[in-house]
C-alpha cells in the first residue's frame, strides 16, 4: 500500500485499515509526503495505526538541509498541540528524506520524484508499475516569467524579459515530461482561471484550465482535478465541472473532479 500525504483524509483511511488490514497481520505501509504544508500533514496524529504495536511505517518527504521530517511531522505530537508525544507511539516509524531521483520500490514498482513550483520544496511523484503510470502534481503552479514584460514600464529590459520567458517555458516543459503519458494524473487545481488571474498568482497553486492544458500537452490519459479551494462547495464544483468539462476543452484526456472516497479504475 502506498499513501500520498497525510491530510484530514488519512484519518478515515487509518480507520478503514484498522477494520480490514489489521486482521490479516501487522500494518506495514509507506506514506509519501509531497511537502510539509499543514494541509498535507495535519491528519498524521489521527492516523490510528501509529498507536498500534507492530505497525511499521516508512514516511518519505522532501525537506531543506537544516530541517528534519521527524521534527516537522512527528513534532505535531508534542504536549503543546496534542495529548500524546511522538516518543510514545507504538508503531515503528522510519523517516526518510527525499530529493529528485529515481527509486526502485520493489514488487516491480519504480518511483521518479520531481520538484514542482511551490513556495517550499514540494515533490511530484511518478509511480510506474507493470506498464501503468500514476502521477501526482500537487501542490504546483505553472512557472512564469518573473521579469517585467510590459515595454512601457521603466524596468523593462527586452533581453531579460525574453530570457525569463525561455526559462519559464523550459521549466514547464520539464514538468510536462515528468507527467507525460500518465494513465492517471492527480493535479492541484485550487482555483478557477478567473480567481487565479485576479489575485492568486504566485501562491503556488494552479487553475483548472492550467491542469487540463498541461495534461493535454503531456498526453495524459486520465486527469483528476484535486486540491479544491476549501471554500468551494460541492454545488460550486459541479458548476465549474459543467462549464469546463466539455470535449473542446478536454480533448483526448478523461478529466474529472476528485471527490472524497472515490475509487478509480486504471
Ligand atoms: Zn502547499
Ligand atoms: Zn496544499
Amino acid at each position: 500500500m502506498i499513501i500520498i500525504d497525510a491530510g484530514s483524509g488519512i484519518r478515515e483511511l487509518g480507520n478503514f485499515m484498522m477494520g480490514h488490514d489489521l486482521k490479516k497481520g501487522p500494518i506495514k505501509t509507506e506514506i509519501f509526503l509531497t511537502h510539509t504544508h499543514w494541509d498535507h500533514i495535519m491528519g498524521f496524529p489521527f492516523f490510528t495505526p501509529i498507536y498500534i504495536p507492530g505497525t511499521q511505517l516508512r514516511l518519505y518527504g522532501p525537506v531543506t538541509h537544516e530541517e528534519s521530517l521527524e521534527r516537522i511531522v512527528g513534532g505535531q505530537l508534542t504536549y503543546k498541540y496534542f495529548p500524546v508525544r511522538d516518543v510514545e507511539l507504538a508503531a515503528k516509524i522510519e523517516y526518510i528524506h527525499l530529493k529528485e531521483d529515481r527509486f526502485d520500490l520493489g514488487d516491480g514498482i519504480s518511483l521518479v520524484t520531481k520538484y514542482l513550483n511551490h513556495p517550499i520544496l514540494c515533490l511530484g511523484y511518478r509511480f510506474e508499475c507493470r506498464g501503468k503510470v500514476f502521477c501526482t502534481a500537487y501542490d504546483t503552479e505553472p512557472f512564469r516569467n518573473i521579469f517585467c514584460t510590459n515595454p512601457d514600464d521603466p524596468e523593462y529590459d527586452e533581453v531579460v524579459a525574453s530570457e525569463g520567458q525561455i526559462v519559464a517555458d523550459e521549466q514547464n516543459q520539464i514538468i510536462e515530461q515528468f507527467i507525460a503519458g500518465a494513465d492517471l494524473l492527480i493535479y492541484d487545481t485550487q482555483y478557477t482561471k478567473t480567481e487565479y488571474e485576479k489575485s492568486r498568482i504566485g501562491w503556488g497553486h494552479s487553475s483548472h484550465e492550467d491542469g487540463v492544458a498541461a495534461a493535454r500537452r503531456a498526453g495524459v490519459k486520465s486527469l483528476a482535478l484535486f486540491h479544491h479551494d476549501p471554500a468551494r462547495t460541492d454545488a460550486q464544483i459541479d458548476e465549474v465541472a459543467q462549464r469546463l468539462l466539455i470535449p473542446e476543452n478536454t480533448g483526448d484526456v478523461k478529466v474529472f473532479f476528485a471527490r472524497e472516497a472515490m475509487e478509480i479504475e486504471l
